[in-house]
């Protein structure tokens, strides 16, 4: 089949296997530039493994501390008439260069919330892998069914005050526009917190712990986000932020947890930098101020993606001799997103940024060539008038 971009909104619907395949090669190329990390983690278990910062997150240690993989995901295969979702041909690409190197890699597909997904990866833990020394949680899920109940709580983006009004870049159409966010019921922050805030992080670390299969001093981490006051009102002060504050409580416990359980253990949640993913361009606000950030930052040569983010994370951070974290306990490797020079210019760009100067104050080529790139669009070396294998898949799930 030949596969072309068909975006709607702010998704593509269409995914190229070549290209993710490119996509996630460059990643691992990346790291393999690097020096490798003699005290890196060595089994890993990545619940969200598949695209952005979770994909990264398996790349990372893998081909910097050779560990071998259990990688989660909810992704769709490809068929015959119809290519699969970027995730599943990107964890294909991952589990083949892994398996290349003789690294364990084995992925699961399925609903990280459910009881079934966590037996079956505690069933590989035990039988094929033994202790897990890290778990890294990264899921972006729209939804969550209570195992227990099938009750289905939904997450919403909305503040919880009153309405906010700001500027909002329309992806689709390149053109600024303003965008209203409505405040949320108690019932929807609610449902938001339950669907990503920590409440399922901790059912993971407490059915691996119980069940014996966590290595003594073993870390675990969640990712979060905190950035500049412009996107306050609907991240970090907005239902998304009241999650986060929950995962944030949720780390605290699960450290005293595995503090005593699991000799030295350690949970943490990392702040990272705003970028390009699939879940983030789904954000009202937040595509038009990463447009403004990447320009700033690229000015300055600090600008980073997915992988360098995480490879910093795990050379400097986790693995290294400072966490450097802050007041409230948490990884800060936002850090050069969040210095007062990058700042303040993006503040000053986001005063006077509309249609007539967004070329001049943003990066949007920049931002929507890291979107196709997610959907493994714009790789240089694939041909993408060329036929392509929709069937790709990860060698454990085919
Ligand atoms: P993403 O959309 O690229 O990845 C989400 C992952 O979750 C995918 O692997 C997907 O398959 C998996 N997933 C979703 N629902 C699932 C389910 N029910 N069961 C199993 N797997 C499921 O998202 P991302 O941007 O990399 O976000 C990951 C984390 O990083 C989130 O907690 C997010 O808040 C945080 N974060 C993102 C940014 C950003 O700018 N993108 C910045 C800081 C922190």
């Amino acid at each position: 089949m030949i596969v072309k971009p068909k975006i709607r909104g702010f998704i593509c619907t269409t995914s190229h296997p070549d290209g993710c395949a490119a996509h996630v090669q460059n990643q691992i190329d990346y790291v393999k530039s690097k020096p490798k990390l003699e005290n890196g983690p060595k089994n890993v278990l990545v619940i969200g493994s598949s695209t952005g910062y979770g994909l990264a997150s398996r790349i990372v240690p893998a081909f910097q501390s050779g560990a071998n993989t259990l990688g989660l995901f909810f992704e769709k295969a490809g068929s015959e008439r119809r290519p699969g979702s970027a995730g599943w041909y990107n964890s294909a690409a991952f589990e083949k260069a892994a398996q290349a190197e003789g690294l364990f890699a084995k992925s699961l597909n399925g609903d990280a919330f459910s009881h079934e997904m966590k037996a079956a990866a505690l069933k590989i833990i035990q039988e094929e892998m033994g202790p897990i020394d890290l778990v890294v949680y990264s899921l972006a899920s729209p939804r969550r069914t209570c195992p227990d109940t099938g009750e289905v709580y939904k997450s919403v983006l909305k503040t919880t005050g009153g309405e906010y009004t700001n500027k909002n870049l329309n992806t689709d159409k390149g053109l600024i526009e303003e965008v209203t966010i409505g405040a949320a019921t108690q019932e929807e922050i609610d449902h938001t917190i339950k669907v990503m805030g920590g409440e399922d992080w901790e059912l993971w670390i407490h059915l691996l712990a119980d069940a014996g299969v966590l290595a003594d001093g073993v870390k675990t981490v969640a990712y979060s986000y905190i950035g500049p006051e412009l996107t306050w009102p609907i991240y970090t002060e907005g239902t998304i932020g009241c999650a986060k504050k929950d995962l944030e409580a949720s780390a605290a416990r699960l450290s005293a947890k595995l503090a005593t359980e699991c000799k030295g253990g350690s949970a943490y949640v990392s702040v990272n930098k705003a970028l390009v993913t699939q879940a983030s361009s789904a954000i009202p606000v937040v595509p038009l101020y990463i447009s403004i950030l990447y320009k700033e930052m690229k000015a300055k040569g600090i600008h980073e993606g997915c992988i360098e983010q995480i490879e910093r994370l795990f050379r400097d951070r986790l693995y290294g001799d400072d966490l450097q974290l802050d007041e409230t306990g948490r990884i800060r490797i936002d850090d050069w997103e969040m210095r007062e020079d990058i700042q303040a210019a993006v503040a000053k760009s986001w005063e006077s940024v509309s249609n007539e100067n967004f070329s001049e104050l943003g990066d949007f080529a920049g931002y929507q060539e890291e979107f196709l790139k997610l959907f493994g669009f714009g790789l240089d070396g694939v041909d993408y008038e060329a036929e392509t294998d929709s069937l790709f898949a990860p060698a454990s799930l085919s």
